[in-house]
């Protein structure tokens, strides 16, 4: 008897019983099927996501439509309302860093053998960082590559009771997301210390989803006037409820988590139908929203009262991919020929601009009509279909 495991999509079902259900949880077996099996395991079929559209947002000066995928009734409806607001004032504007991603190879070592081995692996960063490129002749020629490395030592505790040698690989992604590669690059280096270092037994190797080296700023500058075209209210007073919106979720964790939800329901939306790794941009906009020690938002708002404008911006760490395996999926190339993404920048700059126009919708519904109005609108509809 096959194992579930080898069987085929059609095989599994059969072997499960109740095709309804699993009609109803999966869809039909079609032409899509064959492709699914080879992406994941187990694979019975497909679930599917409602796909909405934001017709145009303005980044850096050039017009994109997003498909965005998403469950949550007026993620959609709220990013159209303020992407029309930002083009009117000449859209967003984003920088996007140098993709650096980092990998740890860490391994036990004895106290005693710690610091010569930091030292020895500080000596022989050339060679190790020449390992790490070999396996991956196709990124260094698209510009990336390893390119620093370095070791520390994390002390025995009272958790535990061993000494970890830790080796820092940096690594530039070029247009990749670059997990794979990484992760094959710190393996490697993991094989060498294990030959050369005395007394080292390998732990783990692996990048890490800290996403510094990922950052993105992107900024919006919105004249108060221009919200007297899209709202009943005086403009100065709905840039100044916002800015107010903004400093209580500086001031206060519990807000701000709720502050960075609101910006992950653009960013993962947005990043779903382009086949990203929507995991490790959440991974990594939580832990950067976390990094003074206490949970900040990843947005800020400023009333400029000399220009009477409200002073918009994200820094949004975008672990995303131009490159990679995902693009292999018909409806992932097609995502990005539709929202007009023509490189890696285009990618991670229409992420970051989704993430703030997202948070912006939403602080000026909270801080006018409140969120229920157009939530419960649009809820009512959908419990209306299955009720
Ligand atoms: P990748 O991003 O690791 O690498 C893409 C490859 O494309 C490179 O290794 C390179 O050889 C090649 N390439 C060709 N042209 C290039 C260019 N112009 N710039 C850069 N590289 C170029 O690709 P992948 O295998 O798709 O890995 C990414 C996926 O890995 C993620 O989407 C995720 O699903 C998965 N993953 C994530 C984690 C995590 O912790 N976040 C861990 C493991 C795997």
């Amino acid at each position: 008897m096959p194992k579930f495991y080898e069987l085929s999509p059609e095989a599994r079902r059969l072997e499960l019983g109740d095709p309804d259900c699993l009609t109803r949880l999966a869809g039909q077996i079609g032409p899509e099927t064959a492709r699914h099996d080879t992406m994941s395991e187990n694979v019975i079929g497909a679930w599917r996501l409602p796909l909405g559209i934001v017709p145009s947002l303005m980044v850096n000066g050039k017009p994109h439509k997003i498909a965005m995928a998403t469950e949550e009734p007026s993620v959609v409806a709220a990013a159209c309302r303020v992407s029309r607001l930002a083009n009117a004032c000449h859209g967003i504007t984003a920088h996007v860093d140098t993709p650096v991603t980092a990998a740890q190879i860490m391994g036990v070592i004895p106290q005693d053998n710690a610091r010569h081995a930091a030292q020895w692996i500080a000596q022989n960063a050339p060679t190790l960082l020449q390992t790490a490129n070999q396996c991956d002749p196709r990124l260094c020629q698209a510009g990336g590559g390893a390119f620093d490395l370095g070791a520390h030592i994390l002390d025995a505790d009272a958790d535990w009771p061993e000494t970890f040698l830790v080796t820092k690989l940096l690594v530039h992604t070029s247009d990749a997301m670059g997990a794979n590669a990484v992760n094959t690059m710190a393996e490697a280096i993991q094989a060498v210390l294990c030959q050369k270092l005395q007394g080292y037994t390998p732990g783990m190797a692996i990048l890490t989803n800290d996403g510094i080296g990922r950052m993105v700023h992107a900024h919006l500058s919105i004249p108060c006037g221009i919200f007297e075209k899209y709202a009943r209210h005086d403009g100065v007073d709905i840039a100044t409820r916002i800015a107010r919106a903004s400093a209580f979720a500086h001031r206060s964790p519990e807000r701000a988590v709720t502050h960075n939800k609101g910006i992950m329901n653009g960013v993962i939306a947005a990043a779903l139908p382009l086949g990203q790794d929507t995991r490790a941009l959440a991974a990594a906009c939580y832990h950067e929203a976390h990094r003074s020690g206490t949970h900040k938002p990843l947005t800020a708002y400023r009333l400029d009262s000399l220009a009477q404008a409200l002073e918009c911006d994200i820094a949004l760490p975008v672990t995303a991919g131009f490159v990679g395996g995902f693009k292999s999926d018909p409806a992932v190339s097609a995502a990005f020929q539709f929202d007009d993404i023509s490189n890696y920048s285009e990618l991670c700059a229409l992420l970051a601009a989704v993430g703030l126009i997202q948070n912006l919708a939403a602080l000026w519904a909270l801080v006018t009509d409140g969120i229920q109005a157009g939530h419960m609108r649009l809820h009512a509809r959908k419990t209306a279909i299955t009720h």
